[in-house]
């Protein structure tokens, strides 16, 4: 397949594996901004592979896993209202709040129903005319411009039982956050392949100039990632960091202006909750008022609770690179895939998850 198997090739991923040794001269701290990310570096056996001083810890770039646990109650409130029937991305379904899941809702009686797409729920809209379809909006720069596009065209089509619960984050505020503190010694980003298609490389311009990080957009096959790891390594060893972007097969300085001229017709920034991070001025997505009959929080008058976190589930630890998850006490014992107690295990981008998948104990 071309833009995949030349990526993949055994003959080119050995030379790689030698050079990436070669080029870590000093400590090496990366932060992998991104769950597609995380995943890969564990299927590709690339951990498994890292030269000694080459440290890399994951990022708040998992969407379901940084969403609050108060976000998580809300969800679940809403599906259990009369009328109200949810369209949610899959991975959300079984992530715990503090009185159950989506899962467990759906069980006592809640119309939930799984979509690809935001068009999708806009289509279950269109044929149950009784109830308020409801789209819980959890995604970064990548989900959003589709989810501007279903609210755009059921406006069009005056689609009025339809609305969305957008829970929508950016990518650039968090991480802005994170570079602040001095104790987690990032000194290189592996940004996200996917987010960097809509907002560009020259976004991450800014973490150069302000915290002198070395930062590569890199795709997400083998020799993306072992080239992603190698420029990221020389920049750090030449203490020349700068935006390097070798995902340009996919992703250009600028991003792609039409998607975020869609985000920005429909969507304005916010203060959003991050779990781990807490609050974040304008780090996430509210819908502006001219379409404010299919903003679920402002239709529906949800209120956001207060939730802890799960007792002893150090997920927000783990989004913020300050650890990994087989040093949290319940990984693997009380917290599996089949009986999670946090976010990072349910998610197929979850950190937790992954490291549980691929066995990896460090
Ligand atoms: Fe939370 Fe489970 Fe991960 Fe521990 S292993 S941080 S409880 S999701």
């Amino acid at each position: 397949m071309r833009h995949v198997d030349e990526y993949r090739d055994q003959a080119l991923i050995e030379p790689l594996i030698a050079e990436l040794h070669r080029s870590v001269q000093k400590p090496v701290r990366l932060m992998e901004v991104c769950g597609t990310h995380t995943m890969a570096i564990f299927r590709s056996g690339i951990r498994s592979i890292l030269p000694a001083g080459m440290e890399i810890v994951s990022g708040p770039g998992c969407p379901v896993c940084v969403t609050s646990a108060a976000h998580m109650d809300a969800f679940i409130d809403l599906a259990d209202r009369d009328a109200v029937r949810l369209a949610i991305f899959g991975d959300l379904f079984r992530v715990p709040g503090s009185r159950g899941s989506l899962a467990h809702a759906s069980s006592r009686g809640a119309k939930i129903d799984v979509v690809y797409s935001s068009m999708d729920a806009l289509d279950i809209a269109r044929n149950h005319p009784d109830d308020l379809v409801v789209f819980l909006g959890v995604g970064f720069e990548t989900t959003t411009p589709g989810i501007a596009a279903t609210i755009l065209a059921a406006h069009r089509q005056r689609i009025d039982n339809f609305c969305v619960f957008s829970t929508h984050k950016v990518i650039p505020g968090p991480l802005d956050v994170l570079m602040q503190d001095p104790e987690l010694r990032i000194n290189g980003l592996l940004c996200p392949g996917h987010v960097s298609a809509i907002i560009g490389a020259g976004a991450y311009q800014p973490f150069v100039d302000r915290y002198r990080l070395a930062c590569v957009v890199a795709g997400f096959e083998p020799a993306d990632l072992l080239n992603g790891l190698i420029r990221l390594a020389r920049q750090i060893a030449q203490d020349r960091p700068a935006v390097d972007n070798i995902y340009t097969r996919v992703v250009s300085w600028e991003g792609n202006r039409r998607a975020r001229e869609l985000v920005d017709t429909v969507f304005e920034p916010a203060d959003m909750e991050w779990r781990g991070l807490g609050p974040i001025p304008g780090s996430g997505l509210k819908i502006k008022q001219a379409y404010h009959h299919y903003d679920a929080e402002q239709r529906l008058e949800i209120v956001i609770p207060d939730v802890p976190e799960a007792k002893g589930c150090i997920c927000g630890q783990i989004l913020k690179g300050q650890t990994t998850p087989p040093r949290c006490p319940l990984f693997g014992k009380r917290c599996t895939p089949a009986h999670p107690i946090g976010p990072c295990m349910v998610s197929s981008e979850g950190t937790c998850a992954a490291f549980f998948k691929y066995g990896a104990d460090t």
